[in-house]
């Protein structure tokens, strides 16, 4: 069973920063994890993230639908816990200044209703502020 763009977006926008961290190697998981995906521990400590992170990797995406300001960085952010969250950037104006190793803050934004359950989905904003 394949899961889909949607699916995935609707589950990471569920979970907000919660993960299961695995007892046996440490590492993240989804809190619905049964096994551990890296070394298929069964036991699990329910952690929140760190709304705090590195820069691990981005694209800055130039084509998107116009209710997008462009060009927009999309990264991969680990947090000190060693989670990472995918998301874009809020209020990148120098798309171009995001780098490997900046750090970020985490803001879990609202964006849609599902089942009577609220979506959030996970917004950067590099540290130190706008350079003026
Ligand atoms: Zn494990």
């Amino acid at each position: 069973m394949h899961t889909t763009m949607r699916e995935f977006r609707d589950r990471a926008a569920k979970f907000g920063l919660d993960r299961a961290e695995c007892t046996d190697c440490g590492r993240m998981n989804d809190p619905t994890a049964e096994l551990c995906y890296h070394c298929g521990g069964d036991a699990f400590e329910d952690v929140t993230l760190s709304p705090r992170g590195e820069v691990q990797t981005y694209v800055v995406q130039h084509a998107l639908p116009e209710t997008f300001d462009t060009p927009l960085p999309i990264a991969i952010v680990e947090t000190p816990e060693g989670g990472k969250v995918l998301g874009m950037f809020t209020e990148a104006d120098e798309p171009h200044s995001v780098a490997i190793g900046d750090t970020v803050t985490i803001e879990l934004k609202r964006f849609d209703r599902q089942d009577g359950q609220v979506l959030y989905e996970p917004k950067f904003r590099l540290d130190g502020g706008s350079s003026a």
